[in-house]
C-alpha cells in the first residue's frame, strides 16, 4: 500500500497541532509547529474561517495524517467500523490503534508510526514469533509482539526505548524493554488511547454526511 512521501511538518502545521509524524524532534523546540505556528504557503497568515464542513474536513484530515493513511485505506476503516455493534467513531480508533505498524510505535520500539512501518517492512518485527512484514496487520488480543533477535542492537530502536522512558506507557499493552517483547492485552477503551486530539465523531460526520 503507498503512502505519503512529502514534507510531515507542512501537516502539522496546516492542521494548527503537532501530530508528532517525526519522532523526538517533535519533542524539542525545533519543531517546525513551534517555530511557525501558523499554516504553510503564501497565504497561511491570512484569516481563516472554516465552515461546517471544513471543520469536519480538517478532523478527518488530522486523524488520517496521524496514523499516516492514505484516504482509500482510511475510508476503509470507515466502512469496517459502520458495519461494526459499537459507536462508529470509537470501532474505527480501535481498528487503526490494532494495526502493527502503530503497536509498535505504542510499544515504544519505534519513535513514530512512520518508523514502526518501516521496522515492519524490513523484517525486524514477530507476531506470536513469525515474521510479519504487512504494517497494516491486525494485532488480535493476547498477540505477542516481538523485535528479531538479530535486530536488537538497531540503534534507532535502542534510541526510540530512550525515548520513550519519558512518555506514559499505555495500560492495554504490556512491554518487556530488556528483551524487546510486547503483548496486545486486549482493545483499550477510548480514554485509554491516549489521543485526546482526535474527535472522531467529527470524522464519523464527514464520511456520513
Ligand atoms: Fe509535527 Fe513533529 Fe514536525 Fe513538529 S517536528 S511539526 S510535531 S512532525
Amino acid at each position: 500500500m503507498a503512502r505519503y512521501l512529502g514534507p510531515v511538518c507542512k501537516l502539522c502545521r496546516r492542521e494548527g497541532t503537532k501530530l508528532y509524524l517525526k519522532g523526538e524532534r517533535c519533542y524539542t523546540d525545533k519543531c517546525s509547529v513551534t517555530r511557525r505556528p501558523y499554516p504553510p504557503g503564501q497565504h497561511g497568515q491570512g484569516r481563516i474561517k472554516l465552515s461546517e464542513y471544513g471543520l469536519r474536513l480538517r478532523e478527518k484530515q488530522k486523524m488520517r495524517r496521524i496514523y499516516g493513511l492514505l484516504e482509500m485505506q482510511f475510508a476503509g476503516y470507515y466502512k469496517q467500523a459502520s458495519s461494526l455493534k459499537g459507536r462508529t467513531g470509537e470501532e474505527m480508533l480501535g481498528l487503526i490503534e490494532r494495526r502493527l505498524d502503530n503497536i509498535v510505535h505504542r510499544m515504544g520500539f519505534a519513535a513514530s508510526r512512520a518508523q514502526g512501518r518501516q521496522l515492519v517492512r524490513h523484517n525486524h518485527v514477530l507476531v506470536n514469533g513469525k515474521r510479519i512484514n504487512i504494517p497494516s496487520y491486525r494485532v488480535m488480543p493476547n498477540d505477542k509482539v516481538s523485535i528479531r533477535e538479530k535486530s536488537n542492537k538497531v540503534a534507532f530502536i535502542q534510541a526510540a526505548l530512550a525515548g520513550a522512558e519519558s512518555r506514559p506507557q499505555p495500560t492495554w499493552l504490556e512491554v518487556d524493554k530488556e528483551k524487546l517483547t510486547g503483548t496486545f492485552k486486549g482493545m483499550p477503551v477510548r480514554d485509554e488511547l491516549n489521543e485526546p486530539m482526535v474527535r472522531e465523531q467529527y470524522v464519523v460526520e464527514y464520511y456520513s454526511r
